[in-house]
């Protein structure tokens, strides 16, 4: 029965932590946070099944073995099946190509399904749950499992849509890149972090579950004008290309601790980016030229092909108005390249970096296989894992 409750808690806990409450995701980062989830319901898996292995094993009528099982065990078995089966959609989703908007909705749907199952399970069994202070505390975690729902489902989509956007412009920065601006309807904007994300929605309702993360690409000092630089990779991404001047958008922002602003006693900050992981910096660095900030700063920013490295002009001229030293690294050069070529590696790094290596900020995005290499060669250079900032794009 305790291994059924804490099952229980932790699959509660899911809720919490993928409602996108700043204060869990602020401290660790919104991948960190989907990654412990992702452990934590395995967990909680391990401790379900024993529960119900244990149940069957010890009191076989209990489990409903043997006779036609009570509702409450049909309840029981029902949530399991379904946790069971959400795990293993998750970490199988890659592999069977399953769409990722269809598998959110169901995951989504699949999980309140199991906990309103293991719930009722727990309440009907009555099991610890005799005297009135129990029932009542159960009825309370209960009812605020409702409300968060209530706020992740219906309020917090309706704050979005108290809030509007319409797209101003959208243009190729190159042949699969894309820049789109956005502009408020009827409201001052945002405010954010340079670096920070935002999940957006176009051509659904904030209702609706169709939303993506996108870095806000544009300075932090413009919170009037949102600009996003967008790789074509699926579905979605490949349809950006077709937004219409003037049509809506709902922005749901801003996330993520990915910012210079967390930092602001730091010394200089060095960035490293791979392909479109250069949104979150563009953005850093666009809002540090518009505060004036004299701190050195260096980017090494790579790409396969120089005709793919997006807004690499804009980065060149930013060093007039910072303290910045730009290194382009093309995989596959045109022959009268005369920078640095391949990929971000020890060598080039120590090449690249500045004598006072370990007082530096860094900051990351791009390919996992890239930041992967990249943080462990920053490792072998006397880099602490602690100045290392890292922003993956991807959550699943
Ligand atoms: C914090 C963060 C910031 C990001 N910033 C940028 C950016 O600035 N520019 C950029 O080009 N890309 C960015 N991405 C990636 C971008 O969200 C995905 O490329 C995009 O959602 C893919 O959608 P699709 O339908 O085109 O592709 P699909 O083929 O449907 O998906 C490709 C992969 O993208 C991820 N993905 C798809 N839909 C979603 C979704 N609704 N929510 C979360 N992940 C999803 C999944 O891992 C999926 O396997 C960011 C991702 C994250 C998590």
């Amino acid at each position: 029965m305790a291994l059924g409750y804490a099952a229980l808690a932790l699959l509660g806990l899911q809720f919490l932590l993928t409602a996108r409450f700043k204060l869990i995701a602020l401290p660790f980062g919104i991948d960190l946070v989907y990654y412990v989830h992702r452990y934590l319901a395995i967990g909680g898996l391990a401790l379900v099944t024993a529960h119900a292995a244990l149940v069957a094993v010890r009191q076989p009528a209990l489990a409903g073995l043997g006779a036609w099982p009570e509702p409450h065990v049909v309840a029981g078995i029902g949530a399991w099946a379904l946790w069971s089966g959400l795990v293993l959609a998750a970490l199988l989703r890659r592999q069977t190509r399953q769409h990722y908007d269809a598998w959110r909705r169901l995951h989504a749907a699949a999980a309140v399904l199991a906990y309103g199952a293991a719930l009722w399970h727990v309440w009907a069994s009555g099991r610890y749950l005799e005297s009135t202070v129990d029932r009542a505390l159960f009825a309370v975690s209960a009812g605020g499992w409702l409300a968060l729902l209530a706020w992740v489902r219906a309020v917090r989509p309706a704050w979005v849509a108290r809030r509007p956007w319409r797209v101003d412009s959208v243009h190729a920065e190159t042949e699969r890149v894309w820049s789109i601006a956005v502009v408020p309807v009827g409201h001052g904007g945002l405010r954010f972090q340079p670096g920070q994300f935002a999940w957006v929605t176009v051509r659904r309702s904030p209702w609706s579950m169709r939303e993506h993360p996108f870095s806000i690409a544009s300075s932090a000092e413009r919170p009037a004008r949102l600009e996003f630089t967008v790789k074509e990779r699926g579905d979605f991404t490949r349809s950006v290309r077709r937004l219409a001047v003037g049509e809506r958008v709902w922005i749901d922002a801003p996330y993520g601790c990915f910012s210079v602003d967390r930092h602001p006693a730091a010394p200089r900050f060095v960035f490293i980016a791979g392909g479109v992981g250069i949104a979150p910096i563009l953005s850093m660095l666009r809002t540090l030229a518009d505060r004036r900030d004299p701190r050195p700063l260096l980017l090494i920013y790579a790409n396969d092909a120089l005709a793919g490295a997006a807004h690499l002009a804009e980065l060149l001229a930013l060093s007039d108005r910072l303290d910045l030293r730009v290194v382009p690294v093309i995989k596959d050069p045109p022959p009268d390249w005369t920078g640095e070529r391949g990929y971000v590696t020890r060598d080039l790094l120590e090449r690249c970096l500045p004598r006072e290596t370990r007082a530096a900020e860094y900051f990351l995005c791009g390919p996992p296989p890239m930041t992967e290499a990249v943080e462990s060669a920053l490792g072998e250079l006397g880099v602490s894992p602690w100045r290392i900032r890292t922003e993956l794009f991807d959550l699943v």
